[in-house]
């Protein structure tokens, strides 16, 4: 698809790309990946979490797409280490308070593919993303990273999984956590984000002409990992 930046721009960057649909397996294995290559591992799912949660607490309504956009350029969202050993990869800030664990509430969860179609909520995040990636040495999870964030990533994996499989990963996350779960609502939610994030007019979730497709359902984690760290090898990344 068409990039809003310079799609065809050289030289590449260090960066690794890695898209695919909610509960591809994305941030376990970008999180690993990372840690091997010493890069960055900046998941841009935070951020429009981040921007939906704002918009729901200050009793916005997700359907004013004006209002939401202004709120994507005002928001300051911070994206630091883990100070807590609670599971989470990192404390996600909103304004300077912690809400890591409230991005990820089924509220957000519901709302966030509405506020992400925006073209002006995307515009606001994309430009902060694409500045973060261009520094190198990022391994950047998403949808559209590899098609209009950071054309330029050296390597682009799109991370593929049946719906059915990735509810059952998130509805056993959830319970792990000692949150409610019913598998049926995270299917049906997961399903609805699909279709949305997928049909979007703006930078909508598709893999790159030049990514690396993997299909995580007939490979576990492990095997995953080393297939892109194979691939980061290949690219001169290790
Ligand atoms: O990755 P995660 O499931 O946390 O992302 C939450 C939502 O944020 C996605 O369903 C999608 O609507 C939006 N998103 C996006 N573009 C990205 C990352 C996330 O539109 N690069």
């Amino acid at each position: 698809m068409e990039s809003t930046f310079h799609a065809n721009a050289e030289p590449k960057v260090d960066t690794i790309a890695l898209d695919g649909p909610a509960a591809s397996g994305k941030s376990t294995v970008g999180e690993r990946l990372a840690e091997r290559l010493g890069f960055l591992f900046f998941d841009t799912g935070v951020m429009y979490r981040a921007v939906t949660l704002a918009v729901l607490e200050a009793g916005l309504d997700v359907g004013d797409e004006e209002a939401c956009t202004k709120l994507a350029e005002a928001i300051q969202i911070d994206v630091r280490p883990p100070s807590q050993a609670d599971g989470r990869l990192n404390d996600v800030l909103i304004d300077g308070l912690d809400r890591t664990w409230e991005i990820r509430s089924p509220q957000v969860d519901g709302n966030v593919s509405v506020v992400s179609a925006y073209p002006g909520v995307r515009r606001a995040l994309s430009v902060k993303q694409r500045a973060i990636g261009m520094r190198g040495q990022v391994v950047m999870a998403g949808r559209d990273i590899g098609t209009v964030v950071l054309p330029e990533a050296r390597l682009k994996v799109y991370l593929d999984a049946p719906v059915e499989e990735r509810a059952r990963r998130r509805h056993i996350e959830r319970m792990e956590r000692g949150e409610p779960s019913d598998y049926e609502e995270v299917l049906a939610g997961l399903k609805v984000r699909d279709e949305i994030d997928s049909t979007r007019d703006v930078a909508p979730l598709c893999a790159a002409d030049d990514a690396e497709v993997i299909d995580s359902d007939r490979l576990d984690v492990d095997a995953v990992y080393e297939k892109i760290l194979s691939l980061a090898e290949e690219r001169g990344l290790v």
